[in-house]
């Protein structure tokens, strides 16, 4: 079976892996998931995000240790992380997987299905995806793909989609100066008032009260290749 990151290569024909400059500021990462920038997955770690599980490894430069972004140990100081894509990459470069979350271990057989609808949702989100679309890329029925998914997580894939749409929307509101009209279009949600219920429903307060609780944490600029799509309306 592919890897997560053969699938994404591969299949997707997107560029992943980025170097970055291994003395900037707030820790490193080898490659970027399409989609994922370091600060988000920072923020799915400090989560316990199971849901990202799989996805991406967690790599603590102090400990020698990886985990899943769900791993309930204690947080590691974010200079010391380095996110990993894929399983191999964090054991090559000398991790040992944490005994607690145990990442190397394969929890269902179906696992592979799942990690791969989920990669391609996440690569995918800002696009009017539809389960189909999903079940060609796993190559199952888009019937028996719903059934899995939702056997295996207690949530469809249409809820993940939107989980994440939702996690996008939530970085951008904090980390950057766009407007609630673009990051409604730019986390891929079709209309406002689909954005606006979709976030209420995951953070209980509308998007611009949410921006207003919070501090900044860090500004990012944005990769050139996410303007907001035409025709999406
Ligand atoms: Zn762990």
């Amino acid at each position: 079976m592919r890897s997560v990151l053969d699938f994404l290569a591969g299949r997707m024909n997107v560029g992943i892996v980025k170097q970055i400059d291994k003395k900037g500021a707030g820790g490193m990462y080898n490659s970027e998931a399409a989609g994922l920038s370091f600060e988000e997955m920072w923020a799915r770690i400090i989560a316990c995000d199971a849901r990202y599980d799989g996805l991406f490894f967690t790599a603590v430069k102090t400990t020698r240790i990886y985990c899943r972004p769900s791993c309930r140990s204690r947080k590691p100081k974010k200079q010391n992380v380095t996110f990993y894509m894929q399983l191999d990459q964090a054991e090559t470069a000398g991790y040992r997987p944490c005994k607690r979350c145990q990442p190397e271990v394969q929890h269902s057989p179906w696992n592979t299905f799942i990690e791969q609808a989920r990669s391609f949702i996440v690569a995918h989100y800002r696009e009017p995806l539809l389960l189909q679309d999903i079940a060609d890329h796993v190559k199952l029925s888009a019937y028996y793909l719903e059934r899995l998914f939702k056997q295996e997580t207690n949530e469809t894939p249409r809820m993940f989609l939107e989980k994440v749409r939702v996690d996008r929307a939530a970085h951008l509101l904090r980390c950057s100066d766009k407007t609630n009209l673009e990051v409604c279009y730019e986390a891929g949600f079709q209309t406002p008032s689909n954005f606006y219920k979709a976030f209420k429903r995951h953070h209980h307060c509308s998007p611009g009260e949410y921006r207003n609780q919070g501090t900044p944490i860090v500004r990012e600029a944005l990769p050139a290749s996410r303007k907001p799509l035409g025709g999406m309306l």
